[in-house]
């Protein structure tokens, strides 16, 4: 265990049962040097005790590097509860995990993540002002949407020489929470849109309202457009699909869009700008936290805009080093997690 946590730098690890509720929880706190950890709490059936700690440990890591480059006074943690195959009240459990967070006085701040829900925060609520996302606060997808449309903006200038959007064919995997809110903007700066979907409702809506072109979902990754933006999962850019790419960068809200940290050396290879996710999907977080500390809706949406500077920066060194902006990102990261 301390292995593990040496190898990610984990600052500390917090374990909680509370068995009438059926709560087994882990909250890692991977570094507080900006300030108290924020991250998100995933209720997911791990196959086992060991995977959970893995993936909170990975996933508390990456949250201290976004918040770190989106410009936050906020360290990096995460959650995991492991979900029960039964529970009787999960409002019950939820509850628990408040007073588990309240009992780390502050130093952890949750959000809602995969398997949670505004109501599951609106519960942690009653136990702890330690907790975003909550009905009060609201939705944060649309705000990830207009970070990754800015960033779409300073993608297009660093690559294609200009952040006009007209006619840019820019191809969306996913039309969620966050790709929609995107298409939206991209269509009103007039873009030409390319979209995919599992939900074929998304896509025809989509057809409809924003004259998006549909294209079938096996399809997308290899349509040639300018800008790939995926929206959908993870694990995108793989060995697989790295080399059948059409596109002049990639720029999208997925979380992880990297199989490999090699992936990206590929892209830099063939000439494909890379966004680095965690960067241009930080919208979200910066909304959550901002609102959290009371900032205004005017004041989170000038801080949004530092999304693109910090894309233009390390586009910038990218060029001049001639290494992948995925590669400059960590160690701009790095610096502000552990420099002088
Ligand atoms: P969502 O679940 O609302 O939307 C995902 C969409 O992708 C769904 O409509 C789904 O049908 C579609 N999809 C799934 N697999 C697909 C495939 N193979 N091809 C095409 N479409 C597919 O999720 P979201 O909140 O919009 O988030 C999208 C991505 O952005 C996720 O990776 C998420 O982790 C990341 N992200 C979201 C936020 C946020 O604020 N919501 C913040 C940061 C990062």
């Amino acid at each position: 265990m301390f292995a593990m946590m040496e190898t990610t730098r984990l600052e500390s690890l917090h374990f909680a049962q509370d068995p009438q509720s059926g709560l087994k929880a882990i909250i890692a706190i991977h570094n507080s040097r900006l300030g108290p950890a924020l991250g998100g709490c995933r209720y997911l059936p791990y196959p086992d005790e060991q995977s959970a700690i893995e993936d909170v440990l990975r996933l508390a890591k990456g949250m201290s590097y976004k918040a770190a480059l989106a410009g936050l006074q906020q360290g990096g943690g995460k959650a995991v509860i492991i979900r029960p195959l039964h529970v009787d009240s999960r409002a019950a459990l939820f509850e628990a995990f408040g007073r588990f967070i309240e009992s780390l006085n502050g130093h952890y701040i949750t959000a809602m993540d995969s398997g949670t829900s505004i109501a599951d925060m609106d519960c942690i609520a009653q136990y702890t002002q330690h907790v975003t996302s909550t009905t009060a606060e609201g939705d944060p997808s649309p705000h990830t949407a207009m970070g990754v449309f800015t960033g779409i903006r300073a993608t297009a200038m660093a690559r294609l020489g200009g952040d006009n959007l007209e006619g840019l064919r820019v191809a969306i995997q996913g039309l969620g929470h966050v790709g929609y809110a995107l298409a939206e903007q991209l269509h009103a700066a007039g873009a030409e849109l390319l979209v995919s979907d599992l939900d074929g409702g998304r896509v025809q809506l989509a057809m409809e309202q924003l004259g998006a072109h549909p294209v079938a979902h096996e399809a997308l990754l290899t349509t040639p457009c300018d800008i790939l933006a995926p929206c959908a999962l993870g694990g995108v850019l793989n060995a697989e699909t790295v080399g059948q790419l059409r596109c002049s960068a990639v720029a999208g809200a997925a979380n992880n869009q990297l199989a490999s940290a090699d992936i990206a050396d590929t892209l830099q290879a063939r000439g494909i700008l890379y966004a680095p996710d965690y960067v241009i999907n930080a919208g979200g977080l910066i909304y959550v936290a901002l609102r959290h500390k009371g900032e205004s809706l005017m004041a989170i949406t000038a801080h949004l805009t530092q999304i693109s500077l910090r894309l233009t920066e390390i586009y910038a060194h990218a060029q001049a080093d001639k290494r992948s902006p995925s590669r400059v990102a960590d160690a701009l990261a790095e610096r502000l997690l552990y420099g002088p």
